[in-house]
């Protein structure tokens, strides 16, 4: 089995914390990763697997367990019966980005939004992630799994993956252990051949996010710099030379709030229906109207309300850059929502904060934000 020399998992994860653990399996072509989960089952011990480390927060000690590195790579094109799409089968450690540019350079649309995003492919539909209106959930044909109940290698549809806003059946959310253990081995993704031509941004999401006007002409290539360059503003493409980049991307999650609790915040705190569609106006031809005003359908009425956690953190008093008095954890000085390690701080400094920023947002809208990242042997 291809171990390493274990070191600290400070050295594999982008927040920069972590001790070091017991044992650490480099996987780099499928069947090693399958041997070396079937073997760490067998035993009972603990385990994890690991992709780029961008979305983990672990503690300070020692992990009492078997790290798997996931480093199986390659993109290969297989059939479909859609016209006008590819679909592509992508192994679980290739890297998200380098997925991206492929895709972009290609000519294929879907993906082109959530460009810079760290991490790899497997660890994408793990936590749904998204982007400028774009989630991976919308392009994700199915992913092949192992599963730690059985250890057999099955492919699961799309929309049996419990894929929500950052979530899916295999995410481990604070205080809970995810529902389906397994480990991707490969996820499978249809994207729509458009060439590389400009053309309209048509995704509504995608170009108001990207501060496209209606109508606007734009190449995949140059939605993919846009985004680059957006993100990069906000310190959320990784690059080691900058330390606001040296985070978890948000820690904490946009909250999600019923809409009755949403009227009790400020009107200038953004927010957004989850159900964007659902939400339209109802449109009563003159003839028809007889004065009365239909009832609101309740179900429409009830759409629970996403809530920028961005704006109740600095809201809260709490500035981009802040950080507690000699700790080496500070928000990130371009983005309120990301917690950074500033050179050498440890978890405990890191939780700390994060616990502060916690207890401030609270105290003033009575909302506690749930951290995003999934955290390993480290509370809050
Ligand atoms: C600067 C920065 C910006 C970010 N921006 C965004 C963003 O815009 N949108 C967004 O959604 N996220 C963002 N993130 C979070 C992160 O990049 C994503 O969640 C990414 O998909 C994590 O990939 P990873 O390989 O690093 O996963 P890891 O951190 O290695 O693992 C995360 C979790 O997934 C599990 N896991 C990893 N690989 C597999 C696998 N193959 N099968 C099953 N479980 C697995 C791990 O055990 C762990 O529980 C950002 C992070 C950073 C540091």
């Amino acid at each position: 089995m291809p171990d390493i020399d274990p070191i600290p998992l400070a050295r594999l994860t982008t927040l920069r914390t972590g001790g070091v653990p017991e044992r650490i399996i480099d996987a780099h072509s499928r069947d090693e990763l399958v041997a070396a989960l079937r073997g760490e089952w067998a035993t009972g011990e603990r385990w994890l697997a690991l992709g780029g480390g961008s979305n983990l927060f672990v503690g300070d000690g020692e992990f009492d367990g078997t790290v798997v590195r996931i480093l199986t790579t390659g993109i290969q094109r297989v059939p479909t019966a859609a016209s006008g799409f590819v679909r592509l089968r992508i192994e679980a450690g290739h890297d998200w980005d380098a997925l991206v540019a492929f895709a972009v350079a290609g000519g294929l649309a879907g993906i082109e939004g959530m460009s810079g995003i760290p991490g790899t492919v497997g660890a994408a539909p793990v936590q749904n992630v998204g982007a400028y209106g774009q989630e991976i959930e919308q392009t994700l044909v199915e992913v092949e799994i192992l599963e730690e109940s059985t250890g057999d290698v099955v492919v699961v549809p799309a929309a049996d993956l419990g894929l929500g806003f950052r979530t899916s059946v295999f995410k481990a959310h604070y205080g809970s252990v995810a529902e389906r253990p397994s480990v991707i081995l490969s996820v499978t993704l249809e994207l729509e051949h458009v060439g590389n031509a400009p053309r309209i941004v048509h995704d509504e999401r995608l170009r108001m996010a990207l501060g496209y006007a209606p109508g606007a002409l734009a190449t995949l290539g140059d939605v993919r710099e846009r985004v680059l360059a957006m993100r990069r503003a906000k310190g959320m493409v990784l690059d080691a030379s900058d330390p606001d980049t040296h985070s978890a991307g948000s820690f904490f999650q946009n909250a999600i709030v019923s809409p009755e609790f949403a009227r009790t915040l400020p009107v200038e705190c953004p927010r957004w229906p989850i159900r964007p569609d659902d939400v339209t106006e109802t449109v009563i031809p003159l003839a028809e109207y007889d004065g009365v005003l239909p009832v609101r359908d309740t179900a429409r009425a009830g759409s629970d309300v996403k809530i920028s956690a961005g704006w109740l953190i600095e809201h809260a008093g709490l500035r981009k850059g802040f950080s507690l008095p000699r700790s080496r954890a500070a928000l990130s000085t371009k983005h309120a929502l990301a917690l950074t390690n500033r050179g050498g701080a440890s978890a405990a400094e890191l939780a700390e904060l994060a616990r502060f920023v916690q207890r401030r947002v609270h105290a003033e809208f009575g909302l506690l934000l749930q951290p995003e990242p999934v955290l390993v042997d480290v509370e809050l």
